[in-house]
C-alpha cells in the first residue's frame, strides 16, 4: 500500500469560511465554546498548530473547525 499525501483545502484561517465552515475556540479550564471571529489579521494566520487564548480566564484554547449551523 502507498500512501499518497493530499493538499488540504484549508491552509490559512481565512480559507474556513469560504468553505462554509466556522472556528470555534474551546477552553479546557472553562469548558466553553465560542465562536472566534475571523478578520484581516487572523485571516492570514496559518491553520496548522493555530491556539487562541479565552477571554474570560486567559488559558489556552484549542480551535474547533464545524460547519456552520446559522449564517
Ligand atoms: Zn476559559
Amino acid at each position: 500500500m502507498v500512501l499518497q499525501r493530499l493538499p488540504l483545502p484549508i491552509a490559512k484561517l481565512g480559507d474556513i469560511e469560504p468553505l462554509g465552515l466556522g472556528v470555534w475556540a474551546w477552553c479546557t479550564r472553562c469548558k466553553l465554546e465560542r465562536r472566534v471571529t475571523i478578520g484581516a489579521v487572523l485571516s492570514v494566520r496559518s491553520f496548522a498548530g493555530a491556539m487562541f487564548r479565552c477571554s474570560t480566564c486567559k488559558a489556552r484554547s484549542r480551535p474547533v473547525v464545524s460547519r456552520l449551523l446559522w449564517a
